[in-house]
């Protein structure tokens, strides 16, 4: 005999008449996971506005989840607009690409993080929009390079890599005074070490818009990527909002969950990175076998005084990041073998997270202009995690014992 098969009731495991009680609070705001979002009725979907976040339309457009994690970085920032993106890159392509059309030049400083200059010399060029790389330690430079066509300046404090940190106020005032939008790559600062819509404190300079990695500090685990756009003007954000809405970068709710949740420690963890780089930054000041060590809250190094304007006088932070010049006698093997020979520190891009990091770059072939301010060798970066700043310098020490001698 056949037994009859009870058929489930399918319908009612989708429309189920429960509903949990509301008034639910706990330390983590809920996740919220849609592509469809339900509309109470025709008239309401019509009506439905997702520009101003009255509203909820399309996964796409934006959860609660989305809303509240930008609402939390503008108050990190300063700003009064978020947009979030898939990645820190993606925060740097969507400005330039809501902004710029064929004809308008875009300037980027010569120092920037790499994949902003590729994106200039890729996509950027094949759509007709031209763009200069300028010294950024030199603001008559930028301000020669100014012209009818631009359109839009980029800038970063301190230059990835190389580290030089530049005079930002003057650099914005520039801009300003042509009426160009400038916009910061504002990763290494995280709306922690100085605040850029406010850059002299006094509510009148800042830049028009913050793009930021929250794939380093915000998540600080090393396992998320995303990029936030703050901005603090209506109208610049709705330009923004709607090219990125129309290339359809949305985040996934569970990557905002882990930002969400790691975000009220980034100030903790932030100041932690930035005690154990600069004990292993004075550190390397005392090794033979460095010939500069590029940190800006240094004194010596490049653009320390700019930096101790906008940071050391009102926070005193940097982030956990540095590089140091090995000395010209060793040969790249050398200095590779001393990176394969470090057993705490990892070798890999990105930064931001718990594991230290450590990175050789090719600098001459990076740069189109001056680098006579750095040595000459060749370039390593750390990115200090939050192991002990004793164990790392230890770390630091045997490899460098083993294939760094000096002779
Ligand atoms: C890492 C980084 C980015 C890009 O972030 P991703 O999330 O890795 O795409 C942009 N700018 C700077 C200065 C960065 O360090």
């Amino acid at each position: 005999m056949i037994k009859k098969h009870v058929v489930p009731d399918v319908t009612g495991l989708i429309h189920h008449p429960y509903v949990p009680p509301a008034g639910f609070a706990a330390p983590q705001p809920g996740v919220f996971k849609a592509s469809t979002v339900y509309f109470p009725s025709v008239a309401a979907m019509r009506q439905f506005e997702w520009k101003d976040k009255s509203a909820y339309t399309y996964g796409l457009h934006g959860t609660p989840t989305t809303y509240t994690l930008e609402e939390r970085l503008c108050a990190l920032e300063g700003g009064q607009q978020c947009l979030l993106v898939p990645s820190g890159l993606a925060a740097l392509a969507t400005v330039a690409l809501a902004l710029l059309q064929t004809g308008d030049e875009v300037l980027i400083p010569d120092n920037a993080y790499g994949p902003n200059k590729a994106l200039a010399e890729g996509e950027l060029r094949r759509y007709g929009i031209t763009h200069q790389y300028y010294d950024p330690m030199n603001p008559d430079d930028l301000s020669a390079r100014l012209n009818a066509r631009t359109r839009l300046v980029w800038l970063e404090a301190p230059g990835s890599v190389s580290m030089e940190f530049p005079d930002l106020p003057e650099l914005v005032r520039r801009c300003k005074a042509q009426g160009v939008l400038c916009a910061l790559d504002n990763t290494w600062g995280a709306g922690l070490a100085f605040p850029p819509f406010d850059l002299l404190r006094d509510g009148r300079l800042g830049v028009d818009i913050s793009a930021h990695a929250l794939t380093k500090y915000p998540s600080g685990g090393g396992d998320v990527l995303m990029g936030s756009i703050v901005t603090c003007d209506a109208a610049l954000h709705l330009k923004i909002k709607l090219c990125h809405m129309r290339l359809g970068l949305g985040v996934g709710a569970n990557d905002v969950e882990a930002v969400l949740r790691s975000l009220p420690s980034v100030a903790l963890r932030y100041a932690a990175h930035d005690q154990s780089a600069r004990r292993l930054a004075v550190w390397w000041q005392t090794q033979a076998a460095c010939s500069q060590v590029l940190h800006p809250a240094l004194a010596g190094a490049p653009g320390h005084a700019h930096w101790q304007q906008l940071c050391g006088q009102h926070t005193d932070l940097a982030a956990g990041l540095f590089s140091v010049i090995l000395h010209a006698r060793y040969s790249l093997a050398q200095v590779d073998a001393f990176c394969d020979g470090l057993r705490l520190f990892k070798i890999g891009y990105s930064w931001g997270g718990p594991v230290s990091l450590v990175m050789p770059y090719a600098l001459q072939s990076m740069r189109k202009q001056n680098i006579g301010h750095l040595s000459s060798g060749t370039l390593v970066r750390f990115s200090i995690g939050l192991e002990s700043a004793e164990e790392l310098r230890a770390d630091l020490e045997q490899s460098a014992a083993l294939h760094l001698q000096t002779c």
